[in-house]
């Protein structure tokens, strides 16, 4: 009876296997017919300095699927990345935020992020300057993140490429900083403009002791090395006035603002740009 058991699971192990990648291939024609119908969005979500100015937005990519709603990236962005949709999509992210922030009536920055498939094509410099030409947007308001694991591919071509990319006079971010094995090696080793330290390290700084004092330290330590420090995922005043308090250069998180419609971010830079001008 065991045996019966243990073969009937093997059976539904495996139906469901095939149920997963028939999914998977739909979506992945689904993706592939929405980046050609231009039906995915770029929302961005506003980053802020100490004192509580607007200092840029992150572009970040949405899908929204005409059946299966607004399929978030997490889902989406490895599966492009697999299938090498990554290099397509992420040109029109990157094009279509450097145009929409063109336009924007304030010299803040747009943030992009690359993944890995395009960090390993050597025509990204060319993409990167192509598109800054076409859309006008000055390399210095552009400011493209990278991951580490992006980087240990092969880092003397990672260090060519973010060295390419500085001259050009984009600046570089280190994302999701602490998630990746060789943190430290990488901050001294790469000219980094900035870090962006992880949201799994932040939504921790207020209850647990360790991680505070890793925060800390990514604090201190960045800015001996000259680097600027960007919180990621702040969601309470506790956690946001830790962070001012240990002079962390920029906030980003739920609490100040959540990723938004391109429409509602030329709201804010008006009210912005209203609210200078009265004052
Ligand atoms: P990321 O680059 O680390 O972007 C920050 C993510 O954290 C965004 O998730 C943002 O919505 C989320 N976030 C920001 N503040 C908070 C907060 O206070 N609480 C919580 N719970 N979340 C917060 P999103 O938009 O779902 O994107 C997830 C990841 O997908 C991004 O992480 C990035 O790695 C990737 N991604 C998004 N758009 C693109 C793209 O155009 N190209 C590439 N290569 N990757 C992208
Ligand atoms: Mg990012
Ligand atoms: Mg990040
Ligand atoms: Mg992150």
């Amino acid at each position: 009876q065991a045996k019966l058991q243990g073969k009937g699971q093997v059976c539904e192990f495996q139906s469901g296997m095939d149920t997963a990648v028939r999914e998977r291939h739909d979506l992945e024609l689904d993706l592939r017919a929405a980046l050609g119908r231009q039906e995915l969005q770029v929302y961005y979500q506003p980053l802020f300095d100490i004192g509580g100015e607007i200092t840029g937005f992150e572009a970040l990519a949405r899908w929204p699927h005409p059946e299966r709603g607004m399929i978030p990236p997490s889902r989406f962005i490895p599966l492009a990345e697999e299938t090498g949709l990554i290099v397509p999509l992420g040109e029109w992210v990157l094009r279509t935020a450097c145009s929409v922030a063109a336009g924007w009536a304030a010299d803040v920055s747009i943030a992009v992020n690359l993944s890995p498939t395009q960090f390993q094509r050597v025509d990204l410099i060319d993409v990167v300057r192509q598109v800054l030409l076409d859309t006008g947007l000055s390399p210095t308001r552009l400011e493209l993140e990278v991951t580490e694991s992006l980087l240990m591919e092969d880092v003397p071509k990672a260090l060519a490429l973010v060295k390419d990319l500085r001259a050009l006079g984009v600046r570089v971010a280190l994302d999701d900083f602490g998630t990746g094995y060789s943190s430290l090696a990488y901050l001294h080793n790469f000219p980094f403009d900035k870090v962006k330290v992880d949201r799994s390290f932040i939504n921790k700084i207020t209850n647990d002791p360790n991680a505070w004092t890793i925060v800390e330290s990514v604090i201190v330590m960045s800015h001996k090395l000259k680097l600027r420090v960007t919180a990621e995922g702040i969601e309470t005043g506790a956690q946001l006035s830790l962070l001012k308090d240990h002079g962390c250069d920029e906030m980003q998180g739920f609490l100040l603002g959540r990723p938004m419609p391109e429409a509602q971010v030329a709201l804010m830079i008006e009210s912005m740009a209203c609210c200078h001008q009265a004052g």
